[in-house]
């Protein structure tokens, strides 16, 4: 098998059971409504945030055009008056009222503006309350630039797409949603994957997220998950077991003895080592 760069989802696969991403390799697909409606959700929320942060440029975009035309209205208006009091001149008193009726006309451009600002905001409102993301400043990986929409690091032969990143000053923090409902603790799984969002957050921008942030559902509190030595060490074990897989040195199985877990798995119909009831 070719050696190709491993995502962090596939980590997570891997997390799970090494089989279930060995199969999803071979083509095996998992199958369940669970996973076409996951699919789902997550997609619509991807939309959702690729709109928040429309809707916030285009907001930014009408408030700064607004400051321009109420700066401009405010030159006019100024000038208008400073003719009309000190001018005897007919000529001049004319030109006068012809600037403040110039004035008050961009203030119906201004109301427009201001209008579209209002709409703006209450959109962004909305959408930042419906995920609870508060005053954070956020960033979709689609934000990233054009021609590099994912995070990558060539050193771990690793590349991948968080849901979103809070940006802190230079830090970026990865965020994972997830949606089931929220456990006590994170999954191992998802452990990993955040892990492998913290690595490649950090060789992407050069700087170490203090932790990687997985939510289950928007209803609920986040796990905060620290990244630090133990978790970079244990990323970087799977990320090298997994590369000796696709380099031929290893085999992938599976690596529990519990049946719940197979039958809860997406591809135990087509999974050889699976364990049945
Ligand atoms: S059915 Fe069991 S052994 Fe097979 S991939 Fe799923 S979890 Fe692993």
């Amino acid at each position: 098998m070719p050696k190709q760069i491993i995502s962090a989802s596939e980590m997570e696969r891997y997390g799970y059971c090494p089989l279930s991403w060995y199969l999803d390799l071979e083509g095996i697909d998992a199958e369940g409504d669970e996973v076409h409606s996951g699919v789902e959700k997550h997609k619509e929320m991807g939309d959702s945030l690729k709109n928040l942060l429309v809707e916030e440029e285009k907001s930014r975009e009408t408030s700064t055009t607004l400051m321009t035309v109420v700066a401009m209205i405010m030159t006019l208006v100024t000038l208008a008056l400073v003719i009309l009091l000190i001018s005897n001149d007919q000529l001049r008193q004319n030109l006068g009222f012809i600037l403040l009726i110039i004035g008050i006309g961009w203030m119906l451009v201004a109301s427009f503006f201001l209008y579209r600002l209002l709409v703006s905001t209450e959109k962004v409102d909305k959408l930042r309350d419906d995920y609870k993301l508060g005053e954070t400043d956020i960033e979709t990986p689609d934000g990233l630039t054009k021609e590099t929409p994912l995070l990558k690091s060539v050193n771990h032969n690793l590349a991948g797409r968080p849901d979103y990143l809070i940006k802190e000053n230079e830090i970026r923090i990865p965020v994972e949603v997830k949606t089931g409902r929220r456990p006590r603790a994170p999954f191992f799984s998802h452990v990993l994957q955040i892990g492998a969002y913290c690595l490649l957050s950090e060789e992407t921008f050069q700087r170490k997220p203090t932790h990687g942030q997985i939510r289950y559902g928007f209803d609920n509190e986040p796990h905060d998950v620290k990244w630090d030595s133990d978790l970079r060490a244990l990323v970087i074990e799977k990320l090298e077991d997994m590369n000796d897989i696709l380099e031929g040195k290893a085999e992938a199985h599976r690596n529990h003895k519990r049946v719940g877990k197979c039958n809860n798995c997406s591809r135990r119909k087509g999974c050889p080592e699976r364990l049945d009831k």
